[in-house]
């Protein structure tokens, strides 16, 4: 979705789309979220509206979201909701960038004459994603030994052996910084 940055007026307008999802299913694998992927298009309602040469973007990103669990790997589904509000500023040349403020180097700017709001449902979609993947907070995941799933079953491995020479070393450490004190 695009819109010409002339039609963008001081009075709000509402914009309501689909946002396909390939190109964002492309970005997951490529910045190593492989864990999440869309099933499904993207509802967008957005906002825009101007304030002088300043761009005003508001909305919601709705959809869902299938993550596999970092620790039983099963794919599960959760809801994406994003909430976003953004200023996009004019382009600087670049001789006008050393005069920049930090305000306003943490703006968004843009350039030419479409506001491509499909990369900017994108970011804002990169940024709505729990840091891992997990199907429940308290997940058991997987036996290291045998690899059944902790959540469904139990299984009869004992816990992994221990060098008793490592129980040692540990004890050591102990010592050694109650000695320090
Ligand atoms: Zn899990
Ligand atoms: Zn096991």
């Amino acid at each position: 979705m695009k819109i010409p940055v002339d039609d963008i007026k001081a009075s709000p307008t509402e914009v309501h789309f689909a946002e396909e999802v390939e190109e964002l299913n492309r970005l997951l694998i490529e910045d190593g979220e492989a864990g999440y992927r869309l099933p499904r298009p993207l509802q967008i309602s957005t906002v825009h509206m101007r304030s002088g040469d300043e761009l005003l973007f508001s909305g919601t990103i709705d959809g869902e979201l299938l993550g596999q669990c970092a620790r039983c790997l099963e794919e599960y589904p959760l809801p994406l909701a994003r909430e976003f509000s953004v200023i996009l500023k004019p382009q600087r040349t670049l001789g006008r960038e050393l005069e920049l403020n930090h305000e306003e180097l943490e703006a968004s700017f843009y350039s030419g004459e479409m506001i491509d709001l499909s990369a900017l449902v994108r970011e804002q979609t990169l940024l709505a994603l729990p840091s891992q993947p997990l199907c429940r907070d308290d997940c058991r995941g997987l036996c290291a030994q045998c690899g059944a799933n902790l959540n469904l079953e139990s299984c009869t491995c004992r816990p992994a052996w221990r060098d008793p020479r490592l129980a040692v070393l540990s004890t050591l450490r102990l010592s050694s910084s109650r000695a320090d004190k």
